[in-house]
C-alpha cells in the first residue's frame, strides 16, 4: 500500500527537550569555546536541530522512503536511465572488509588484490569498446564525456603541433537528439556546439552532416544506438565522413547496454566513449555518492588519459600491479585517487559473474523486452519511427493529444497511480509529447503485458480524470519548473 498522508517536517514535529539517546555526564573540564575554535567561525547560537525521540526519527525517515518509487518496489521503465534491477550479490562481494576496509594512501604491497580488479576492469572495457586505452577515473557519464573531449582535444593539438600546422579546431557536432550533457560537456571544455539534423527516419541527416564537416571541426559526438532507440545504420560511413574531415568521433555510451557483447565501437570507427555503469553495467544510480563513468579511447589517444593508471608488470612468472604517474602527455586528474573505487567494484562483479556469454544475453534480452513491449503498445499509441527498436523506444501522445487531449505528462502522472513509474517525458526533443519506454532485461514477460494493458487503458480513460493524476500521492502535480530552478533546500520558521 502506497501512504499517502503527507508527512510533517522533521522540524514540525520537534518538541522541546525530546532526544533519544542519554550521554552521560562528561567527566572532562569543559574549555571555553573560543579556545577551540577561532572567533570568526563561531556561530552566535547553536544549530537549531529538531529535537525528537529515536523511534520517530526512525518512522519519520522510512515514511518518507516509502512515498518514493524504486527499482526494488516498482517497474521503472524510464527511457535512457535503464533502471534496470541492481543483482544484491554485488554489493554483498564489495562489502567485504579486505576491499571496503582499504584506504588510498596504502602503499601498493598491499594493496595487490584491488590494483588487479581496477588492471581487469579496464582490460574488460577495452575489450567490449574495441578500443585499448581505458581510464577509470571520470566519476559520472557527463564527466567521461568532459573527459575524453579534452582527451580528445589534446590528441589533436598535439597532432597539429607535430605537423607544424596552427590548432584550430574548436566545434564539436552534435545530433538534434542528443541528451544535454554533451553540449554542455563541450560548452565546459571550451568548445563551440554546432546541431546536426535527424533525418526523417531518426538516423543521422547525412547531407547535414557533409555540409558542418570543416577543418574547425574538433569532434562529432554521437550516440549509437541514439536517443530513438534506433542503431545508426550509417555509423561506418559516418566515421569515415569525420575523419576524412581530420576530426574525431565520440560515442555517448548511454545506451551501450543494447550493444554490449555484439558490437564494438572501435570496430564501427568510434575513437572513444563512455560507459554509464549505472546503466550497463548494475551500478546504482546516485543515492550512495559519486558514481562512474569510465572511458574508452583509441591506441594513438592512450598517452593524453587522466594520470594514474593502473599497470601490471611480469617478474619471475609472478604479476604486479602498480599505478602509473610517469604520463608526461596526459591532461591531469579528473578525480580524486583512482575513481569512485567502490562502484567500479561493483562494475568487476557484474562482469565477472555475467562473462562473455551473460552479457550477450543481457543485450539480446534488454533488445527483445523492449521490441516485445513496443509490438503490444504500437496499435494504440503513435510511435515515430518505431518499426523495430533496439533497448527503448519513444512513444508520441500528439494524437491522443489532438483527439482526446490526453498529454504525455497526463500519461505519465497516471501510470503513478497504478503503481509504475513514469517513463521519461518530452525526451528527446525532436519527437513530440514523447514517452521514452525502457524496459530493460530484467522484468518478466508478465510485468510488460501488465504494463502495456495498463498504458492502453490509461490512453482509453477520460481526459479529465487524467489531468489532475496522480490522486495516489502525497502531493500531486508540484511545479516542476520551479522545483528545478528555484529549490528551496533548507527550512527556515
Ligand atoms: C544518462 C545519459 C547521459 C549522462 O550520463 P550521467 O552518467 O547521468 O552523467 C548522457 N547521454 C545520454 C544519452 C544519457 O542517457
Amino acid at each position: 500500500m502506497r501512504n499517502t498522508l503527507a508527512i510533517d517536517l522533521i522540524f514540525e514535529q520537534s518538541r522541546k527537550g525530546r532526544h533519544g539517546s542519554e550521554f552521560p555526564a562528561s567527566d572532562v573540564p569543559e574549555q571555553p569555546q573560543a579556545d577551540l575554535l577561532p572567533a570568526d567561525q563561531l556561530a552566535d547560537s547553536a544549530p537549531k536541530l529538531p529535537e525528537l525521540t529515536e523511534p520517530d526519527v526512525v518512522r519519520h525517515f522510512m515514511n518518507l522512503a516509502m512515498l518514493n518509487m524504486s527499482v526494488d518496489t516498482h517497474f521503472y521503465p524510464l527511457g535512457s536511465c535503464t533502471m534496470k534491477y541492481n543483482p544484491r550479490r554485488n554489493e554483498t562481494l564489495i562489502a567485504t572488509p579486505k576491499l571496503a576496509g582499504l584506504h588510498p594512501y596504502q602503499t601498493e604491497s598491499t594493496v595487490q588484490g584491488q590494483l588487479q580488479i581496477l588492471y581487469e576492469l579496464q582490460e574488460m572495457l577495452a575489450e567490449l569498446s574495441g578500443l585499448p586505452g581505458v581510464s577509470l577515473q571520470p566519476a559520472a557519464g557527463a564527466h567521461g564525456e568532459l573527459t575524453a573531449l579534452l582527451v580528445g582535444v589534446a590528441y589533436l593539438n598535439d597532432r597539429a603541433k607535430q605537423q607544424n600546422r596552427p590548432f584550430e579546431r574548436n566545434i564539436v557536432l552534435i545530433p538534434d537528439g542528443a541528451h544535454g550533457t554533451n553540449p554542455a560537456s563541450a560548452a565546459y571544455a571550451g568548445l563551440k556546439t554546432v546541431e546536426v539534423k535527424s533525418d526523417s527516419g531518426g538516423y543521422v541527416d547525412l547531407d547535414d552532416l557533409k555540409t558542418k564537416l570543416s577543418d574547425k571541426v574538433a569532434v562529432f559526438m554521437i550516440t549509437n544506438p541514439n536517443t530513438l532507440g534506433i542503431f545508426e545504420k550509417n555509423i561506418k560511413l559516418i566515421c569515415d565522413l569525420v575523419h576524412n574531415a581530420g576530426g574525431l568521433v565520440y560515442l555517448d555510451g548511454a545506451n551501450f547496454n543494447a550493444i554490449a557483447g555484439i558490437t564494438r565501437p572501435g570496430d564501427f570507427g568510434v575513437d572513444m566513449m563512455h560507459y554509464n555503469v549505472h546503466k550497463t553495467f548494475s551500478t546504482p544510480h546516485g543515492g550512495g555518492g559519486p558514481g562512474a563513468g569510465p572511458i574508452a579511447v583509441n591506441a594513438a589517444m592512450t598517452v593524453f588519459l587522466p594520470a594514474p593508471r593502473v599497470v601490471c608488470c611480469e617478474k619471475n612468472g609472478q604479476k604486479r600491479y602498480s599505478l602509473n604517474y610517469d604520463a608526461p602527455k596526459s591532461i591531469g586528474r579528473v578525480r580524486s585517487f583512482f575513481g569512485s573505487v567502490g562502484v567500479l567494484n561493483r562494475v568487476y562483479c557484474y562482469l565477472r559473474t555475467l562473462g562473455a556469454t551473460g552479457i550477450k544475453q543481457m543485450t539480446e534480452n534488454a533488445v527483445l523486452n523492449a521490441n516485445y513491449l513496443l509490438a503490444k503498445v504500437k496499435n494504440h499509441i503513435d510511435v515515430p519511427c518505431g518499426d523495430r527498436c533496439m533497448h527503448e523506444f519513444v512513444a508520441s501522445a500528439s494524437k491522443v493529444k489532438a483527439e482526446k487531449g490526453i498529454s504525455a505528462m497526463d500519461v505519465a502522472k497516471r501510470l503513478i497511480d497504478y503503481g509504475y513509474h513514469a517513463p521519461t517525458v518530452y525526451f528527446p526533443l525532436i519527437v513530440k509529447e514523447a514517452l521514452m519506454i525502457e524496459p530493460t532485461e530484467t522484468e518478466s514477460k508478465e510485468t510488460l503485458d501488465r504494463f502495456a494493458d495498463t498504458l492502453i487503458e490509461i490512453i482509453n480513460t477520460d481526459a479529465d480524470t487524467l489531468h489532475n493524476a496522480p490522486h495516489s500521492t502525497a502531493i500531486s502535480r508540484p511545479d516542476e519548473v520551479a522545483a528545478a530552478r528555484k529549490p528551496v533546500l533548507k527550512y527556515t520558521e
